[in-house]
């Protein structure tokens, strides 16, 4: 997927991609036991600037909290090794991988006593789901906060989202919405989602879907832009009294939904925020600067 000479740093130094190989008994990849985060990184005029990137590290500290992982470096150094993942390839944009994972010195459930490594990796990343989506309501069910930390990025709950993925992909639809254990709308596979209703935007409330950063700076943008944003249960019985609905998510970013099994939405009334939305994360609007890191300062 890489070229054999992308840099990527590995529990501290910068090593070609082709090196930076795992052995067969590794832990996370036998039982999922992975914490780890997906960050974009947008050309502007100021060279590459990370969306959010001090966030995107304190949830990575907060799923490793989860899994009772320490990470063996600071969040400062792991904001400079990102910065230097995206300089050194000299990329203008990206999209960025740091996973934390456990090491192969042992097998069963208990990993306390394996070595925790950390990579962060990073590649240019063009959009990831069409400009609009057909979205199916997915047979399989969000995981629940009964049964994990459903507000972690933990790399086996992604089995969740992949089987939701597929079965959506299988059927015709381009992306998936998975329903709480409730039966209330939870979120995409990999994306939050907000409905539209005249000046009014409505979105699951947080406990049983991931605390996404988009969906945090989208309620700030919306507000600022003066909507009213409700947070709370919504049913999937109630989506056709709404105008537009959207998905959003780092890879996602912000991409209407055209329909959702059979109810259609208008597209165009997302086009506000969306817009507003790029605008910012390219750096043309100074107000939301603070949300930018620059990688070249
Ligand atoms: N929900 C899930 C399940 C996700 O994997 C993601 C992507 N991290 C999101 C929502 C959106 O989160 P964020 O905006 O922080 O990328």
């Amino acid at each position: 997927m890489l070229k054999e000479n992308t840099q990527v740093w590995l529990n501290g130094n910068l090593i070609d991609y082709k090196d930076a190989k795992i052995g067969i008994l590794t832990h996370s990849l036998h039982y999922g036991s992975s914490v780890f985060e997906g960050i974009r990184a947008y050309k502007t005029d100021n060279g590459p600037a990370i969306f959010r990137l001090k966030e995107h590290i304190e949830r990575l500290f907060y799923s490793a909290e989860c899994l009772f992982m320490k990470i063996p470096f600071s969040k400062e150094e792991l904001i400079e090794a990102t910065k230097k993942v995206i300089n050194t390839n000299n990329l203008k944009s990206a999209y960025v991988r740091p996973i934390v994972y456990y090491g192969d010195e042992s097998m069963g459930l208990n990993p306390s006593s394996n070595k925790v490594h950390v990579a962060i990796i990073a590649w240019e990343w063009g959009k990831y789901l069409h400009d609009t989506v057909r979205v199916k309501f997915s047979s399989i069910k969000r995981i629940s906060e009964q049964t994990t930390k459903v507000d972690a990025k933990i790399g086996g709950h992604y089995i969740n989202s992949i089987l939701a993925t597929l079965e959506a992909k299988k059927l015709g639809f381009d992306e998936a919405l998975l329903l709480d254990h409730e039966g209330n709308i939870a979120e995409g596979p990999g994306e939050n989602i907000f409905f539209i209703k005249d000046k009014t935007l409505y979105t699951p409330q947080l406990g049983k879907i991931l605390k996404g950063i988009t969906r945090d700076s989208i309620i700030q943008i919306a507000k600022d832009l003066d909507y009213e944003v409700i947070e709370r249960r919504i049913s999937p019985y109630e989506i056709s009294a709404f105008d537009s609905a959207f998905f959003l998510g780092t890879a996602a970013e912000v991409t209407p939904i055209s329909e959702i099994s059979g109810t259609k939405f208008n597209v165009k009334k997302v086009n506000e925020i969306k817009n507003k939305f790029f605008e910012i994360v390219a750096g043309k609007d100074k107000a939301y600067d603070f949300w930018l890191s620059y990688t070249k300062e």
